[in-house]
């Protein structure tokens, strides 16, 4: 009888279930390494195409059955296989190095990914494993190897490292909970695993080691906790939890898409949050108001290149449709401090996040701009676009922002007087100077939504991304209630749109906080949709008032949270039904 042993990991997907677990391991390639004569070299160039060619057509064949944020991915890869850098690499190598095709292929994807995963930007590091994902897939063409068959596998699957690639192996309805040691919470493995709408855990390091096949584990991922071998004991009590959790989750999805509103009726707008990794666009518009955010700067990321205006065009145009006439806010480009493009360098600051980012940084860069704007307002004609400038100060970089547009809009009717362009323009109220200003600006602007990531960084001087003063990032400080309440105040009285699009908006006590602030509209990513309609459903106006006159009253992040907590307490938000004829 082997010992329990419990390893602590991180939540990539919540939930609990405790199943006999399966190994799955990538097989070694033996790349072979000889010297190609000079007269040999095209021959293994071809050899080399055509192994990327039949890569390229099983990718494409496997599009059209893959959607959402799965097609993404593919695409992303398809785009790494594309990269004219690498190919010339692979070429150089054979023709100057005399390297043999696989070799060729082993070694410059190997630099390429090596070099992702000496990025500081975590995004960045985290493509490194679709690089390797691609390689493998290129040597196991050019050295005629098949990957081993897991489809007949049932329970928790656990890994030292999974691909991409390695899910196409797995039948999802046998999979019920996932374990790996790679500890990349926003790398695409993890995105896919998500998708698998199973308890996932990333960084569970040694487990592969740890465990055998046929091993009884249980998975807990609201904790991020693998525990294997449980005792009887331990056992029972994850059986306990597993049946629990399946029932919370069966209730929560009842309301997924249902309109939301509170218990007297008082509508709210839950919007989601998109990026382009992220896109099953049609239930996610079944389930939501709208996009809140697009986050237009994973484009830029998942490309090798900067997208040009055709391709930026096509994926706003692609999601403007798919929320068939339901407003869709899309960003312009923010990028700079913790967003980077592998191909392209920022200028170096001393403090990034307070540099010539976002805005500022399109507002330098004109033809940029230009090209983003183009895009989006040809896209335009698809759907109800409204288009939201990031890390706005003051209404000089609104004004700025607006004139270009402006320019770009006349441009493009010169060019095709046809052209139908309809578009509202607002702001991300991001930073303090904007939110004290917000009566200015709900005056200019069509509408406004506020980031309180961005907007708790700058206001309580501390970095989001973590490091030695990360404690201080207080996301329910009551310096941020006030301000958000000022805003709200501020655009109400212009009878303005402004909603919140940070990630307070989708937790249950975040939303209720902003609820109890004014805020109407809500934008989250998908997962939380459910959870805050169930939450909002179990208030009432009157109740969510009196919470926010005394948040606005608390005098620390201890004495909000502990009035949340005390609002949250009386209600079973996690397992209440709907009652009877309640929308
Ligand atoms: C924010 O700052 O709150 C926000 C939604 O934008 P991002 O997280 O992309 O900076
Ligand atoms: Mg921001």
């Amino acid at each position: 009888m082997q010992k329990e042993t419990v390893i602590n990991g991180i939540t990539i997907a919540p939930g609990v279930v405790i199943d006999e677990v399966f190994l799955f391991a990538h097989e070694e390639l033996e790349v072979p390494q000889y010297m190609v004569k000079a007269e040999e070299a095209e021959q293994e160039i071809t050899a080399y195409h055509s192994a990327l060619e039949r890569v390229m057509q099983e990718m494409t064949s496997s599009l059209a059955e893959l959607k959402g944020e799965e097609s993404e991915i593919m695409n992303a890869h398809i785009m790494i296989l594309n990269d004219s850098e690498i190919d010339s690499q692979i070429q150089d190598y054979i023709r100057m190095e005399q390297y043999n095709a696989a070799k060729a292929v082993d070694a410059a994807y190997r630099e390429f990914a090596e070099l992702m995963a000496s990025m500081d930007d975590p995004y960045l590091k985290q493509r490194s494993s679709d690089i390797q994902d691609i390689r493998l897939l290129l040597l196991e063409q050019l050295l005629h190897r098949k990957r081993k068959d897991f489809k007949r596998m049932r329970g928790i699957l656990g890994a030292n490292e999974l691909f991409p690639s390695d899910f196409k192996q797995l039948c999802r309805e046998a999979v019920t909970g996932i374990v790996t040691e790679q500890d990349e919470a926003t790398s695409h493995a993890a995105i896919i695993a998500r998708s698998f709408d199973v308890p996932v855990i990333f960084g569970a390091k040694g487990i592969s080691a740890m465990v055998q096949n046929g091993d009884l584990a249980a998975l807990d991922g609201n904790q991020g906790t693998a525990i294997l071998n449980p005792t009887a004991g331990t056992a029972a009590k994850y059986r306990n939890l597993q049946d629990a959790d399946r029932k919370k989750k069966e209730i929560r999805n009842v309301y997924l898409r249902r309109n939301c509103q509170t218990k007297d009726g008082a509508k709210f707008a839950i919007e989601v949050n998109e990026g382009t990794m992220d896109v099953n666009y049609t239930d996610d518009c079944a389930c939501s108001d709208g996009v809140g955010l697009f986050r237009t700067e994973f484009l830029y990321m998942e490309s090798a290149r900067l997208p040009d205006e055709e391709t930026q065009f096509s994926a706003y145009r692609e999601v403007l449709q798919g929320f068939r006439g339901k407003p869709v806010i899309i960003r312009t480009l923010d990028i700079g401090a913790d967003k980077q493009l592998p191909y392209f360098s920022l200028p170096e600051e001393a403090n990034p996040a307070l540099g010539k980012r976002a805005i500022r940084y399109c507002l330098s860069n004109k033809e940029l701009f230009r090209t983003q704007l183009r895009a989006l307002l040809r896209a335009s004609a698809y759907g109800d676009l409204w288009i939201m400038f990031p890390m706005i100060s003051g209404v000089e970089d609104y004004r700025a922002a607006k004139k270009t547009v402006i320019a770009v809009q006349e441009e493009l009717q010169r060019e095709v007087p046809e052209l139908q362009c309809r578009f509202k323009l607002g702001i991300m109220v991001e930073i303090p100077s904007a939110a004290m200003m917000a009566d200015t600006l709900a005056h200019e602007v069509d509408f406004a939504s506020i980031g309180t990531n961005d907007l708790t960084q700058y206001l309580e001087a501390v970095d989001r991304v973590g490091g030695s003063a990360g404690d201080y990032y207080r996301p329910f400080h009551p310096a941020l209630m006030r301000m958000v309440h000022q805003v709200v105040q501020a655009f109400a009285r212009e009878r303005k749109p402004v909603g919140v699009c940070g990630e307070l908006a989708g937790k249950p006590d975040g939303a209720v906080a902003l609820a109890s602030l004014g805020i109407r509209q809500l934008s989250m990513d998908r997962t939380s949709i459910a959870g805050v309609k169930c939450t909002i459903a179990q208030f009432e106006t009157s109740e969510l008032q009196a919470l926010g006159d005394r948040l606005l009253q608390a005098s620390s992040e201890e004495e909000v949270r502990s009035e949340l907590e005390a609002a949250m307490a009386k209600k079973r938000t996690d397992l209440r039904m709907p009652i009877k004829g309640e929308r």
